[in-house]
Parts: structure tokens; sequence; C-alpha cells
């Protein structure tokens, strides 16, 4: 069988799922190319306000209303509650010492809770993926993409007028010709072995495993009075010297988690070996212990051997990878979506010769260059909670400014993640990871943080009175319009169209 189509995107997740919609909505013929079958388990679920807002940009750009409701929790409950979700009002952060039991002080050191919603209405989301894709391909096939699921391919042949890609589908040779392609088939794809790429070194960041499954019966994480949100509708993290801990929860009676640790002390804890690694993680931390005793896994738990990984290559004359095949950082920051989000985007406008191949890989690379190094300062304070928690504000700061500043219209003022292209910004947060790195003075580092963030800061943090907790509060944004050339007024405006206030 042969098929010709403008654009062939190859892996049905929900990145390359949204591609072909874009690519589609820009008059293209699209065929989608998966490996497996959906529904099928994927993890990568918890998604953030700046991934949610590029997922409205995407809707409202291209004319596809039906990815409206999935950016919101209400919507999303109240349009499609056959799709699985999970309430993420914030992000939380628990740190553990290895051995002991969880505790904390009136200070609330061992803890760092941040929301990201005033409201279980607006709030974010985990994507139940087995679920989440499968919807996405059955709108890409409801608005013309062709799509073709177990389907293996061998080989990429790039001539003047076009690519053909070769494989097998249900055991028959079948040939796609497509005037370019677009791998979304995650790290280590399909294109980086078939093309024999080379491999790119990611700044600071450590190696680091991930062991994980999706769980049933998890118990409950305790809640305190005051909290900001609710504790559990979040993205949970428990973190210790060397590695972190998810956990998160849908509203189907399934709890995703999993833990990425260095390679070091992924090999003590013998995750290599699965189930009984996952255990001997537990044994170390009693109080996670205690909420996962009548936990029982719902199929297979996944060892991911080298999570961190980048692409010495992500595009070429006639094809280009998405930010998600191009390179992958430790999940510490959730990450994922919004680069492929961004990506997409990106993508949609290089299809149009809105952007160059240069201004795409610039771009992308930058981008997880940053993640990384971020990634890899927190790493480092893993042992060390004061800094760590100082080291996330860089990345609340940036999401939270970025987002804002999205919302009323100046999306230049945030042209690139976390504000790594930002003179200041960026150039900053890159010496300060590398100064934890090199193991620079605890004081010195978070003085550093304070005066770097202090010109973004929108959302009231880093305030040593609130104790680690952190709530969306108006006022905060109100009093911080002019870091984003803007008035209260504008701000209120903002917030009563978008129903946050
Ligand atoms: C442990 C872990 C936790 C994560 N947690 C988060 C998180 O909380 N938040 C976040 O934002 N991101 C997270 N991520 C990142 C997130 O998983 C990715 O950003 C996201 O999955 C990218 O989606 P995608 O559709 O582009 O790729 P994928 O989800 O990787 O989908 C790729 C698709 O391509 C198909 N495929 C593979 N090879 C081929 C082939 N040769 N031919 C055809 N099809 C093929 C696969 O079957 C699959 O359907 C996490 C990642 C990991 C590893």
């Amino acid at each position: 069988m042969e098929h010709e189509a403008d654009i062939a995107v190859v892996g049905g997740g929900f990145g390359g799922a949204l591609m072909a919609m874009v690519a589609r909505r820009l008059g293209s013929s699209v065929v989608l190319i998966e490996r497996g079958r959906h529904p099928r388990f994927a993890i990568g679920e918890s998604s953030t306000p700046l991934a949610n807002l590029f997922l409205q940009q995407i809707a409202e750009e291209y004319d596809l209303p039906q990815l409206l409701p999935l950016r919101r929790w209400g919507e999303w409950q109240r349009e499609h509650p056959e799709i699985g979700c999970g309430l993420k009002r914030g992000f939380s952060f628990f740190h553990h010492t290895l051995g002991q039991a969880f505790s904390d002080d009136e200070q609330r050191r061992n803890q760092l809770l941040v929301a990201a919603s005033p409201r279980d209405e607006v709030a974010d989301t985990h994507w139940f993926r087995a679920d989440f894709d499968h919807y996405l391909v059955q709108e890409a096939q409801r608005i013309g993409v062709d799509y073709f699921d177990q389907t293996e391919l061998a080989s990429f042949d790039e001539e003047p007028d076009g690519v053909t890609l070769g494989g097998q589908r249900n055991g028959e040779p079948v040939r796609f010709r497509a005037g370019f392609v677009i791998d979304a088939t995650g790290p280590r794809g399909w294109l980086y072995r078939t093309l024999g790429l080379a491999r790119r070194e990611l700044p600071l960041s450590p190696a680091t495993s991930g062991l994980f499954a999706h769980f049933k019966n998890v118990g409950a994480w305790p809640s305190a009075p005051g909290e900001p949100y609710p504790v559990e509708a979040a993205a949970v993290h428990h973190v210790f010297d060397g590695g972190w801990v998810w956990v998160l929860k849908f509203n189907n009676g399934i709890t995703s988690a999993g833990v990425a640790a260095t390679s070091e002390r992924a090999a003590k804890l013998g995750l290599p070996e699965g189930e009984p690694g996952w255990q001997r993680l537990l044994a170390k931390l009693p109080s996670l212990a205690e909420q996962f005793a009548g936990a029982e896994p719902v199929g297979e738990f996944v060892f991911a051997p080298e999570l961190s990984f980048a692409s010495g290559q992500i595009s070429g004359e006639r094809w280009a990878m998405l930010p998600s095949s191009a390179g992958f950082v430790d999940p510490l920051l959730s990450t994922g979506f919004p680069l492929t989000l961004l990506g997409i985007q990106r993508l949609g406008k290089l299809l149009v010769g809105g952007i160059d191949r240069a201004d795409y890989e610039r771009q992308t690379n930058g981008e997880l260059d940053q993640v990384a190094r971020l990634v890899g300062a927190l790493y480092a304070s893993m042992g060390d909670f004061e800094q760590f928690a100082a080291l996330a504000q860089l990345y609340f700061a940036a999401v939270s400014y970025s987002e804002t500043a999205h919302r009323l219209a100046k999306p230049e003022l945030a042209g690139s993640f976390l504000l790594c292209d930002h003179p200041e910004f960026g150039t900053a947060t890159r010496d300060i990871c590398e100064s934890v790195l090199r193991l620079a003075k605890r004081d010195e580092v978070l003085a550093k943080i304070r005066a770097v963030i202090e010109p973004f800061n929108v959302a009231g943090l880093a305030e040593p009175a609130k104790r680690n907790w952190y709530s969306v509060a108006s006022d905060d944004l109100f009093a911080s319009a002019a870091k984003l050339d803007s008035s209260e007024a504008a701000v209120r405006e903002m917030l009563l169209r978008e129903k946050l206030l």
C-alpha cells in the first residue's frame, strides 16, 4: 500500500496528534503513523498553567475548539467526564530524610506548597494519557487526518522532492510519501535511531533513572489546616537526597506514582528490579510507605534506565523533531508538556515559513538546556531543602510571569520558556545553577535568587513570612502590574475575562 500526504507525523501520542491537527488546519493533507494502538498506557501526566495556556492558544489559533475544555478542570468534568483526569491545584513538595518519617517544624522548612489556581473550576489537570491521547487521535481523524496504527516503520529516504517512509502494517508492506516529516515518537525515538544521529550532552543534568506504575487503593497524604489548596489535589513531590517520588491522583481511582533518582541512588535501591526496588524505596520513606500500605499496582512497573537525553540534530531539510523527541530532562519540573506545546506552535509557524529551521533549533535546544541546568541545580540541592525551595522559585517566578504576560497579550515580555532568552533573567539563572554545581555558599545563592526574581515576581513568591505556603492572591498581581508594563485595571480586566478572579 502506498499513501501520499503533504505532512507525515510519526508517533500518535498527544504531541503527534495535536501536531497532525495543526498541520491539517493549515490546509495540508496529513498522515499520522503510530506503532502501537490506542488506548494505551503512557507516562507524563501532570499539566501546568503555562501548558494549559499553550493548549488554549493552539485551540484558538488553529480553530480547534474541541481542545478548549481540556485546558481546565471544570469544563473538562462537564464536557468530557469519560476522559480520565486529575485535579491539580498546585505543586506540593515534601522533603524527607531517608530512613525517617516525614516531619516538619513551625517554619515549614520541609515543605513547599505553591498554588497554581484559585479554585477547582479553573484548575490544572493531570491527563490520564490512555484516554486523553486516544481522544486526541480520534479528533485528529475527525478533521481529516489519516491515521495508521500498528505501523512499524523501517526506512526513511529523503529525495529532492519528498521523503519516502517504508515499513509494515499488520504484516503487510506499507509506504508513505510526504513532503515533510515530523517525528513525535519521544526521546531516542524513531528518527534519532533511523538516521543514526549523534547524542548531545545536556548541561549540568545528572544521569537519572525512573521507576513508575499506576496503582489503585493508594491512601491519603495528611492535610494540614490552612494549607493553600487541598494538598493532594496537586502534583505531589516527595524529595530526598538523590531523588524524588511523584504521586498524582486521578478521578478514576488510579494513582500514578514513581521515582526518579540519580543512577547511583537507583542502583543502591535496586530500582532496575521493578516492584522489589519500589518496596525497598518505600521502606526508606516510612510516611510514604504508610500511604501506599494498601496500594496495588495496576499493570506493570516500568524501569527507565536513563531519563535525560538530547539529540545532536533535531531538524533537516524535510524533517523536524518535536521537542519531546529532540530531548528530555528528568520530569522534576513537569516541563515536558509546555515544551512540546511550544514546539507544536513553532512547527506550525515553520510549516508556513514564519520561522526557519535555525530559529526552531536554537529555541528548542536553548529551552531544553535551561531546564537541564535548573533541574541539575535542584538535584544538587536535594539534601538542602532551603536551597532547593529557593531554586524552585526561579521556576515559579519565570512561569507565573510568562503566563501573566501572555494573558495580558504581551508575549514579547516572555518569548522563551523559563525566560531563558531574557538578557537578565536567563543569564542569571544560568549563572546561579552553575554556581550551585560549583558548591557556592548557600547564603550567596539565596541572595542572588532573591535579587534575580524580584523584577519578575508577580506572585508574591520568596516571602519568608509565608513560610513556604503560597496561595494565589490577586493582590500580588495588582501590586506587580508595572513589572508587566501594565496597570492594575488591565490586570483586573484580564483576570475577569479569564474567570480567574
Ligand atoms: C517518568 C516521566 C514522567 C513525566 N512526567 C511529566 C509530567 O508530569 N508533566 C509533563 O509535562 N511531562 C512529563 N513527562 C514528559 C512527557 O511524558 C512528554 O513530554 C510527553 O509524553 C510527550 O508526548 P508525545 O506525544 O510527544 O510523546 P510520547 O508520549 O512519548 O508518545 C510517543 C508516541 O510515539 C509512538 N512511537 C514510538 N516509536 C514509534 C515508531 N517507531 N513509529 C511509530 N510510532 C512510534 C509511541 O507508541 C507513542 O504513542 C514525563 C516523562 C517521563 C519519562
